[in-house]
Formats: structure tokens, C-alpha cells, sequence
């Protein structure tokens, strides 16, 4: 089931250019509260714990939440794990803020097919200017007049863990608003949830924006109207998430930074729980299934492809 998990169908019918940007209400609340909580945060509650508490909650919930656990876990199953550690992962990436973990399949998923599509709507493409993109991705959701069907693999649809965080995913914030306001009053909890919410969402989207305009590559995916781009420079602040190409060109991989200077904090994360005997049979380049039309555009990038030991982990299965 690894690395093979299609939850968008789509038929002849199905397109992804038709449609129509809608403002979406509870998201862009969200955000302008999360905005003004933030704002307040710095201007009225600076401190020095407050901005610890800001990039350790940060860092945990975008490194081993969204990005171990929903991206290269969920959605990607780019590694396996016990299923408590899945949940634990995931639950962590709920606090993000951005959707549940179904909503953040359908959302990726839904992203991933319209992209390798020859033509998709500007939305999926980020092909918009910087503010209008903004508006859009924070603020708004696209319609589509004829949407590929989205269906859940049974084994997620049924665990009934998963459900129960999909069904209150918002309302994960509140116990951890509580233990900081018990911890450090309402200024914890302004730099904790708010800051941190506000400004994982717009990071979250501004890698997203870049990552499909400008900055170097070396694959080519044939046929895709949308090449993932890496994003120079963001490597740590990203947890290795921001070299966009990598995973364009292999979505399976669970490395995401495969050349020198391309700094993966998720990556080590990962191969530190392999060491520990909490992560195996993970997925690499060289591991995964050849893709038709995909070009290295430098000789020396095909290189991930010889070994599937580009680092200092190895996999424990290459099945
Ligand atoms: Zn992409
Ligand atoms: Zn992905």
C-alpha cells in the first residue's frame, strides 16, 4: 500500500481549470484572529519565554506534526511506523491549524493531481501575484465545476482515532491555549497559539507560493503543467519541506533534501526514531518505483538514483 495510496479518482469529465474562488469564512477568520492575536503577542506581551514558547511549539508541531506526520507519514507513506506514533504525529500537525487530517489529504491530493494535469486552474499553480495568491490560499477555496471524486483508503476511514481528531481538529487548540494561559497567562497564550498559528499558515503558503515560480531545479517532470521549485535558503526554517523539486520529482521519498547543502531537520528527525527502532521501511529515490517522464536536468542529480543509501541512514527495507 505504500507510496502507491490514490485518494483523488478522476474521469474523463473531471477538470482541473474550471472553477471559481470563493471566499471561504471560517478560514479567513481564523486567520485574522490568529493575525491579531500575534500582532498583540509582540506589541503588548514581549518576552523572552513568550518567544521561546513561539519556536518550540513551532518547531514541534511543523517539523514532527505536519511535516513527519501528515505529509511524509499520511498522506505520503513515505516511512512506517506503529500506528500510535502515526496518530501522536498527526495530532500534532492538527495544531498547525490548517485542517484535519482528511481535509489536509484532500487538500495535497487534490493539489498534486491538479499539477501534474498538461493545464490547471491559476489557483493550483500559484500562478497569481503575491497578494492575490495570498488571498486566495488563506483566505479563500476553489470550487471546481467538475471535481475528481475523493475517496479515503478504508484503513484510515476506519480507524476510529483518526475520525475523532478529523471531526475536532480545530478544538485541539484549546487545551494547549489553557496550559499556557495556566503556565504564563494570556501572553503564552497570544505567542503559543496565535502567533504561532498565524504565522505557520502564512509560511505554510508563502513556501507553497515560491515553490511553484521561481528557483532551481533538477528533475523535470514531463506532461506536468506545474514543476515544483526549490526554495533557496529555507531549508532548516521549512524542516527540509521547502526543496519542492526533490518531491515533485519523487513524492514517495521521505528524504526530502538529497544534495549537499540541502538541509532535512525532518530527515534527521526520522532517521534518529529509525535508531531507536520507531521508523522503518523508509522510502528513498532509489527505492521507489521508476516514473516515467522524469528528467534529471543535471547528470549529476541522477545520482540519487544509484544508491539507496544517500546519507548516513539506511533504510532497513527497500521493498
Ligand atoms: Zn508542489
Ligand atoms: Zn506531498
Amino acid at each position: 500500500m505504500r507510496n502507491d495510496v490514490t485518494t483523488v479518482h478522476a474521469d474523463a469529465r473531471a477538470s482541473a481549470v474550471e472553477g471559481r474562488v470563493a471566499w471561504a469564512p471560517a478560514r479567513s477568520l481564523w486567520w485574522f484572529a490568529m493575525a491579531a492575536g500575534g500582532v498583540l503577542a509582540v506589541g503588548v506581551f514581549p518576552s523572552w519565554s513568550g518567544l521561546a514558547l513561539f519556536l518550540a511549539s513551532s518547531a514541534v508541531t511543523l517539523c514532527l506534526g505536519h511535516s513527519l506526520g501528515m505529509h511524509r507519514r499520511l498522506i505520503h507513506r513515505a516511512y512506517a511506523c506503529p500506528l500510535w506514533l502515526e496518530r501522536g504525529l498527526v495530532y500534532l500537525g492538527v495544531l498547525v491549524s490548517m485542517a484535519g487530517p482528511v481535509g489536509m489529504m484532500r487538500t495535497h491530493d487534490l493539489r498534486d493531481w491538479a499539477q501534474r494535469q498538461t493545464r490547471c486552474h491559476d489557483f493550483f499553480a500559484h500562478r497569481r501575484g503575491f497578494f492575490v495568491d495570498a488571498w486566495w490560499q488563506l483566505h479563500c477555496e476553489l470550487r471546481l465545476v467538475r471535481p475528481p471524486r475523493f475517496e479515503l483508503p478504508g484503513h484510515l476511514a476506519d480507524d476510529p482515532v483518526l475520525m475523532w481528531i478529523e471531526r475536532h481538529w480545530l478544538l485541539q487548540q484549546l487545551p494547549w491555549a489553557l496550559l499556557f494561559f495556566a503556565l504564563g497567562g494570556i501572553g503564552a497564550v497570544l505567542w503559543g497559539v496565535c502567533l504561532r498559528c498565524v504565522v505557520s499558515l502564512t509560511g505554510h503558503w508563502m513556501i507553497g507560493h515560491f515553490a511553484h515560480r521561481v528557483g532551481p531545479r533538477s528533475w523535470h517532470v514531463d506532461g506536468a503543467g506545474v514543476q515544483g521549485h526549490d526554495v533557496r535558503g529555507c531549508g532548516l526554517i521549512t524542516f527540509g519541506e521547502g526543496w519542492h523539486n526533490n518531491h515533485h520529482a519523487f513524492p514517495g521519498s521521505a528524504r526530502l533534501g538529497l544534495y549537499p547543502g540541502q538541509a532535512d531537520p525532518g530527515w534527521w528527525v526520522l532517521c534518529a526514531l529509525h535508531r531507536l527502532g520507531l521508523v522503518w521501511d523508509i522510502s528513498l529515490p532509489a527505492t521507489l518505483p521508476p516514473r516515467a517522464g522524469l528528467q534529471a536536468l543535471e547528470p549529476e542529480a541522477a545520482r540519487v538514483l544509484d544508491t539507496a543509501r544517500p546519507g548516513p541512514c539506511i533504510p532497513r527495507s527497500t521493498s
